[in-house]
């Protein structure tokens, strides 16, 4: 039986290796962070983790895993409502609550799976989800596994949000589900549009803040922050595998019946191992820290305002952004690949995204900025896009009027 479908497998992988979409993975051979060493030996700037607040190699969070490994153990080996429970995770949940004004967290081995079991428990086939056609594939996968009426509007578009609104009126619940950073483009959901729409036409909203929260908003609380609506949206969903540290670990934090029921019915979270102690400790820590401190969030704002200025000067098109990803476009998938290879020659780790990522046509690199970024990592940054931009034709050759003492020429 094997043999057939052996041969079966590997036409797929040789169509995809043809169509020059496989996915070869970088190894990484040193701690996550600025500065990484890939397994060529190499030593590269890491310009494409979604490490935004350098917090993947903190002191502070490791000595936080390493404390809990003593007072807590490794692991669980249990889910939650059979003996998977401690405190750290009770603390755990409430601090996400108190960094979100939410009523109450539930947490999950991943957003992957916050977002696969939010909708099934919670909504039935007399009800209505309608959603961003750019969201995250876990909301996608999540919404597939309900009953709910399915609505989709155009990226951002507000007139055709509410043409869905109008259609679902035909059903009894409303819930409307946008990332709140969208994680090519680097664009904010309009969080306070969609919230007017949602009070006209009666419906929830859930935002999905795994890009950015600790990011968005002046002291990082996210979407909710920026648009002025902390505790107002009933469902938020997002990541520890960001941010906020970068290990691992999902959580759904909002109104307080909607995480009783999910304690009671999500199927990730009822048939799934919890999170191990070193996480949770650490993720405490993590949120103790951004209640201390703002300094990580004001220098990320920093950086990249910084970044995208200077790169702008050096006459590149990059997408208006509200968030720390930078989309470098350049529209044609090879460029895009070629472009990234010459940039890892100047030691600057970036990756170049093309279709079926984003639309034909749309290619770009993708540029993340991070809190561990210091200004000379992000002058040299700079520095090679100039230069391999000029070699490729990207920006033009003559003096940019860049300025910016960063060696690319001016
Ligand atoms: C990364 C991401 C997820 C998945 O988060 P994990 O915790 O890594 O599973 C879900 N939604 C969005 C918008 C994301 O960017």
């Amino acid at each position: 039986m094997y043999s057939k479908f052996q041969d079966h497998l590997t036409k797929e992988l040789a169509g995809i290796k043809e169509a020059g979409l496989f996915k070869n993975e970088r190894v990484i051979v040193s701690p996550q962070g600025a500065e990484i060493t890939i397994s060529s030996g190499a030593e590269v700037l890491n310009f494409c983790a979604n490490n935004y607040l350098g917090l993947s190699n903190n002191p502070q969070l490791i000595a936080a895993a390493k404390d809990a490994l003593d007072t807590h153990g490794y692991g669980l080996s249990s889910v939650r409502f059979i003996c998977g429970t401690m405190d750290l995770h009770k603390t755990l949940e409430a601090k996400i609550a108190e960094f979100f004004g939410t009523e109450d967290t539930i947490l999950y081995a991943a957003c992957f799976d916050a977002n696969g079991g939010v909708f099934e428990p919670l909504l039935g086939e007399n009800d209505a989800i309608i959603s961003d056609s750019l969201n995250h594939a876990s909301i996608i996968d999540g919404v597939r596994l309900c009953k709910a009426q399915r609505y989709r509007y155009e990226n951002s578009n507000m007139a055709d949000l509410e043409e869905q609104l109008k259609l679902a009126q035909a059903q009894n619940f409303r819930l409307i589900v946008t990332d709140a950073v969208f994680s090519m483009d680097g664009n904010a959901a309009k969080l306070d549009e969609i919230y007017a729409l949602a009070q006209k036409y009666d419906a929830m909203i859930m935002v999905d803040e795994c890009h950015s929260a600790g990011v968005v908003g002046k002291t990082g609380r996210g979407i909710t922050e920026l648009h002025n609506l902390k505790g107002k949206v009933e469902v938020i969903t997002g990541t520890l595998g960001k941010a906020f540290g970068g290990a691992i670990g999902g959580f759904t934090t909002g109104k307080k019946e909607i995480i009783d029921l999910l304690r009671q019915r999500s199927r990730p979270y009822l048939f799934s191992n919890s999170i191990p102690p070193v996480v949770a400790a650490a993720g405490i820590r993590m949120f103790e820290m951004m209640s201390e401190t703002n300094e990580l969030q004001d220098k990320l704002h920093a950086n990249t305002e910084y970044f995208v200025a200077k790169m702008l000067a050096a006459g590149f098109d990059i997408k208006p952004t509200q968030s720390a990803i930078c989309a470098v476009m350049l529209y044609d998938a090879k460029l895009s690949q070629e472009m990234a290879a010459k940039l890892l020659n100047e030691g600057i780790y970036v990756i170049g995204f093309y279709y079926p990522v984003v639309p034909k046509d749309k290619a770009r690199i993708r540029v993340q900025i991070s809190a561990a970024h210091e200004r000379e990592h992000l002058d040299k940054c700079i520095a090679a896009f100039t230069k391999v931009g000029k070699e490729l034709g990207v920006i033009k050759n003559e003096d940019s009027g860049c300025g910016c003492g960063c060696s690319c020429g001016n």
